[in-house]
């Protein structure tokens, strides 16, 4: 909590505290305290008062006097700087949440790669293996052999390699590459989102599979961005009114004449 904040506040209200909100209001007798907790929904005493069990009857005047009590304004004075805090804590998470979407890396979720093809890093620009792949290829290659009947001595085992193993998807393409002439081959691909930025995290908004494959959701970016702006001044609302028909907008005003009504003070510093 930020105690300075709490400190302009109970200044201005005349009273000096270094207790909690808590602790000032477990000093209270039960229906002050109820008072204080009321008071700090709508700020109107006298409903405050009513929904704390004080007399119907009197409850505007005995609003009025609970605010003038030193222990209840205290008690009221911290609430009311909780009530701040925490609302400027609030919008400093959103302004920061909106901030993340509009600013987020998008390629922190998905990347759209061009890597090398199955040629680019083969010998000869061959067609090139996984090692595990070649090894099988060998294998079954070897097994055929040993199948064929019509085996004279001189028949030895043969087997092509051709762009050996050592094939890697993850590698860049070769820029002097026979078969793709540099431009690789393209792929998508999906980065795992439990060890997503904050910033990414807040962008991403789950995935969804689909018959087509998987579909990554972000957050709105477009609606992020205009929030943000708004929120800097950069954008203000504008809106043009008209009366029917497109024309000038019709205007009438009245006056009535009214008694002045008696106006509630609310309490001043002099009430302390
Ligand atoms: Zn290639």
């Amino acid at each position: 909590m930020n105690s300075r904040r709490m400190g302009v506040l109970r200044h201005d209200w005349g009273v000096e505290t270094h207790e909690t909100f808590e602790e000032l209001l477990a000093e209270l007798p039960p229906r002050r305290a109820a008072f204080v907790a009321e008071y700090l929904v709508d700020k109107n005493g006298a409903r405050a008062a009513r929904a704390a069990g004080y007399s119907e009857h009197s409850a505007r005047a005995i609003g009025s006097e609970l605010l003038t009590f030193p222990d209840v304004r205290a008690a009221i004075n911290a609430g009311l700087g909780r009530l701040i805090n925490r609302s400027l804590v609030d919008a400093d998470a959103a302004v920061q949440r909106m901030w993340d979407i509009a600013t987020a890396d998008v390629r922190e979720l998905v990347e759209y790669r061009r890597t090398c093809c199955r040629h680019c890093h083969g010998e000869g620009f061959g067609y090139q293996f996984t090692t595990q792949e070649l090894a099988k290829r060998e294998a079954d290659a070897r097994l055929e052999w040993s199948k064929r009947e019509s085996k004279k001595l001189d028949d030895v085992f043969v087997f092509d390699r051709l762009g050996g193993d050592g094939y890697d998807k993850r590698r860049d393409p070769h820029p002097e590459c026979a078969v793709c002439f540099g431009e690789g081959v393209e792929d998508l691909f999906i980065h795992d989102t439990r060890n997503l930025s904050p910033a990414a995290a807040a962008l991403y908004a789950g995935v969804k599979r689909t018959k087509d494959g998987i579909e990554v959701k972000i957050e709105d970016r477009q609606a992020a961005l205009v929030t943000m702006f708004k929120h800097l001044g950069l954008i203000v609302d504008k809106q043009e009114l008209s009366g029917p028909n497109g024309g000038p907008v019709e205007t009438k005003v009245t006056y009535e004449i009214v008694d002045p009504a008696p106006i509630e003070s609310a309490p001043t510093e002099h009430d302390a």
